[in-house]
């Protein structure tokens, strides 16, 4: 093997280690790289390829190696002493006696594990998207980790530093049980979270350690403890993941540190991002102002009261409360002393009710309240007279005393409706009898007060009437590209101008015309009236987008797709001018249906939005697969943006905005109010905007001088 020797230095000088050997494992040659991957052994030179590998290796060599199979090359991997080796064998045939193996032995172990390091970075980032909830992150992270570390004895504590406390909310260890939730003490846990400095406290300088840190070592006594910070965006921690091992064979080396330190950015990310998301959840079910339960919540809540009195045979009230005057205040004392008194009432409401009674904000100036276990109707009428004549007495904002006064409308379960929707109806209705019997008193519910209403509209000839009478009318609100500063489309929202009541907003009477299905021939009238109107501003020059509010009872209906088709054909808009607002629950109720559906609009060439995002709930998986266009993040969040402006609630609408653009849709903020929350839109690249600031929702002729304030100027 002289010609080898010529080329020894040349072999010396790689990283690789060399091996020649021939089929019985003798080695003919290897490079001095050799003992450096194998380095426990003591040997200089190794004769036969058995010295240095187990039985279970040379099994893999016999089956690999080119040598046997009479390949040309062949690459393949052994796992030697923890290391992880890639060897590429190729066959040299110098002549008949000598068949030999040429194998490069490179040591892939630090490649290998950055490749899974990588890998486990990537799925903890992706996790956090894809699950729900902070207790199925946890495991998802201690099994992804498993890959690059070992951790049999694993926790994630995160710190309150508000209150003072440390949780564990995740603790899986061979001896201890998790611990509660406690004052953040010394611990070693803690030391990490008070320094943000990550700690391997091993058995040599352990006594040391924690003798000058006065540690308190709680638990049973590990042999390595390896603790890493969990840092927020802002450098502040928030917790600590730790691994521990109790076995002398098993020692966390400064790599071990590094690789935690390296996963720990994208943990603390995912759980921050989890964290904000379950904020959105908690704005989703309160009123920013208030501080009250919103109607989402309220609903929840009545629901559970139904349940619980017709399991005791008990009866619930429930009570609407509008202000008979809040225009006013509103109008004449501006929108700041308008917050004020809707926080004033929401107090005094709030006094006067049982822990277990429930006040919400229903919107605007409208309160809603669940009594229940109500013992007699007499008490009803104390609570109503009291809210009327004590709590709404003495009310004074801005050094001026106010005269509130209100109108209650009340609805009793079972008498008055055995579900949520009819008792909130009759409430309501009653509510409006009050008002007309000149405000500030209280009504219960009698049957023929609904009847006005929904005689109006039950009967289909009534409908009919009431669309060609022009009872109904739509309205629009610009939305506004945030880049370019122009109006680009417009939401439809539609109003019934009724004879005797005056204008009533949707929520007044889509529910009815959900219930009696003539949702139908209104949604049909209304996604005309759009497109009509919008055909027209096409003619005009402007290249709008109109954007229809679809109700759930409308997607269910088989013909949707028809009527959207013959009403394009018969206003001829260009299809990609109209878009479909629909909301998660409506999304999400049958999500393998709705993909049909969706995709069926946009083979039309219709858009597709997805209203009041962050109000319900979204599986991300689904959101993903539909063919959305538009995100329209829910006003909640916006308006709580710009009345605390605190850090997390810019997070918020930072993350739904990210979200949307990572799933390829554009993102439209609704209910925007001041220029603060546009700049705050405009820095997180928001698309598009809709909302008061620009205009409230006009008639045409209105909404013509807007086109020319925004488009011509
Ligand atoms: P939505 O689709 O989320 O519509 C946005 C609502 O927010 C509108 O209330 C709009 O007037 C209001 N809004 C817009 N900008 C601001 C703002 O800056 N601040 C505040 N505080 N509010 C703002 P509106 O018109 O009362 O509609 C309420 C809901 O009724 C709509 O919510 C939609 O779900 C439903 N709706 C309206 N029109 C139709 C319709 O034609 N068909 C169906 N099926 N539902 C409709
Ligand atoms: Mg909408
Ligand atoms: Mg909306």
């Amino acid at each position: 093997m002289n010609h080898l020797n010529i080329y020894k230095d040349l072999f010396d000088n790689r990283d690789e280690a060399i091996i020649i050997f021939n089929k019985k494992f003798e080695i003919i040659y290897h490079n001095q790289n050799l003992n450096k991957i194998v380095s426990n052994s003591n040997k200089a030179v190794f004769t036969n390829l058995k010295d240095i590998f187990s039985e279970k290796n040379i099994e893999k060599i016999k089956e690999k190696s080119s040598l046997f199979k009479q390949y040309k090359s062949n690459k393949y991997s052994v796992i030697y002493d923890n290391k992880f080796l890639s060897l590429k064998s190729t066959f040299i045939n110098t002549n008949k006696e000598q068949e030999l193996d040429f194998t490069i032995i490179s040591d892939r172990s630090k490649k290998q594990r950055d490749l899974k390091l990588k890998d486990c970075v990537y799925k903890i980032a992706e996790s956090s998207h894809f699950v729900n909830d902070l207790d199925q992150l946890y495991p998802l992270i201690h099994k992804i980790l498993e890959e690059v570390i070992y951790t049999e004895n694993f926790y994630i504590a995160t710190a309150d530093w508000d209150k003072n406390i440390i949780n564990f909310p995740y603790f899986i260890d061979q001896y201890d049980g998790r611990p509660k939730s406690k004052t953040i003490g010394n611990g070693l846990t803690e030391y990490v979270l008070k320094t943000g400095e990550s700690i391997l406290v091993n058995p040599d300088q352990c006594e040391r350690f924690i003798k000058n840190e006065k540690i308190n070592v709680q638990g049973q006594k590990s042999v390595d403890w390896l603790g890493v910070p969990l840092k927020n965006n802002s450098n502040e921690t928030i917790g600590a993941v730790v691994v521990q091992s109790y076995d002398k064979k098993i020692r966390f080396t400064e790599e071990d540190q590094k690789i935690l330190t390296f996963a720990s950015d994208q943990i603390a990310m995912a759980i921050t991002r989890k964290l904000d998301s379950l904020e959105i959840k908690k704005k989703a079910y309160y009123d920013q102002l208030t501080g009250l339960t919103n109607r989402v919540l309220f609903n929840d809540r009545l629901n559970q009261a139904l349940h619980n009195a017709n399991r005791e045979q008990q009866n619930v009230a429930v009570m609407f409360v509008d202000l008979d005057n809040f225009k006013y205040v509103n109008d004449s004392m501006g929108h700041t002393s308008g917050d004020s008194l809707l926080k004033i009432i929401a107090s005094r409401l709030k006094k006067c009710l049982r822990k277990t009674d429930t006040v919400s904000r229903w919107g605007g100036d409208e309160f809603t309240i669940i009594l229940s276990r109500i013992k007699s109707m007499q008490d009803i009428s104390i609570l109503s007279n009291r809210i009327l004549n004590e709590e709404f007495r003495n009310v004074t904002i801005d050094g001026q005393d106010l005269r509130i006064t209100a109108s209650i409308g009340i609805s009793i379960y079972p008498q008055d409706g055995e579900d949520i929707e009819t008792l909130i109806k009759n409430a309501d209705a009653a509510m409006y009898k009050a008002k007309e019997k000149g405000k500030n008193q209280f009504q219960f519910f009698k049957p023929k007060m609904n009847k006005e209403i929904t005689e109006r509209m039950s009967n289909e000839n009534n409908l009919y009437k009431a669309i060609k009478n022009e009872e109904f009318l739509l309205l629009f609100q610009p939305q506004m590209d945030l880049k370019t500063g122009k109006i680009i489309g417009f939401e439809s929202l539609v109003r019934w101008n009724t004879p005797d009541k005056g204008i009533l907003p949707p929520y007044k009477f889509i529910p009815i015309a959900e219930e009696t299905n003539l949702i139908i021939p209104l949604g049909k009238w209304i996604i005309e009236q759009a497109c009509i109107q919008n055909k027209k501003w096409h003619d005009e020059g402007f290249k709008l987008t109109c954007a229809v509010n679809i109700s759930a009872k409308q997607f269910m209906q088989s013909d949707l797709l028809e009527i959207i088709q013959a009403t394009l054909e018969k206003t001829n808009l260009n299809p990609e001018y109209l878009e479909l607002e629909l909301t998660e629950t409506i999304l999400m109720d049958d999500a393998e249906k709705t993909i049909n559906v969706l995709n069926k609009i946009k083979e039309m060439g219709v858009k597709i939005s997805i209203d009041d995002f962050g109000t319900g709930y979204s599986s991300l998986s689904y959101l993903k697969k539909f063919p959305i266009d538009t995100l329209k993040i829910d006003q909640s969040f916006i308006s709580s943006i710009g009345r605390d402006g605190k850090e997390k609630n810019v997070a918020i609408a930072n993350i739904v905005i990210d979200l949307g653009h990572k799933l390829g849709m554009k993102v439209i903020a609704e209910g925007v109010e001041t220029e603060q929350q546009i700049k705050l839109l405009k820095n997180y690249a928001c698309d598009k905007i809709q909302g008061y600031i620009i205009s409230e929702p006009v008639n045409e002729i209105e909404f013509n001088l807007l086109l020319d304030k925004y488009i011509k100027l």
